[in-house]
């Protein structure tokens, strides 16, 4: 990636963050099953439940780092706990 924009990494990632969340978020929110649920959530929406979870705590981590570079560090303990794709 180029530097062709004055946003960090730290916002391109929030941003992103803000945005995934949002939809994971919507499909409980529109959802009966899910509003009705003790859990917060029906079957069919327990994986966008959990991922919001999930990017809602990256979001918080990710917020709190001081430099791009804590984003990155954060970044790749994330990576290993999922596993890794490897995609380049
Ligand atoms: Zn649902």
């Amino acid at each position: 990636m180029s530097a062709t924009t004055a946003a960090t990494l730290q916002d391109a990632i929030l941003d992103a963050l803000s945005d995934a969340i949002g939809l994971r978020r919507e499909e409980v929110d529109f959802c009966r099953g899910c509003r009705n649920s003790p859990a917060g959530h029906c079957a069919e929406h327990e994986r966008d439940y959990e991922l919001a979870v999930a990017y809602e705590e990256a979001e918080r981590r990710i917020r709190a780092a001081g430099s791009d570079e804590d984003v990155l560090a954060i970044a790749g303990e994330a990576a290993l706990v999922r596993g890794g794709g490897g995609q380049k």
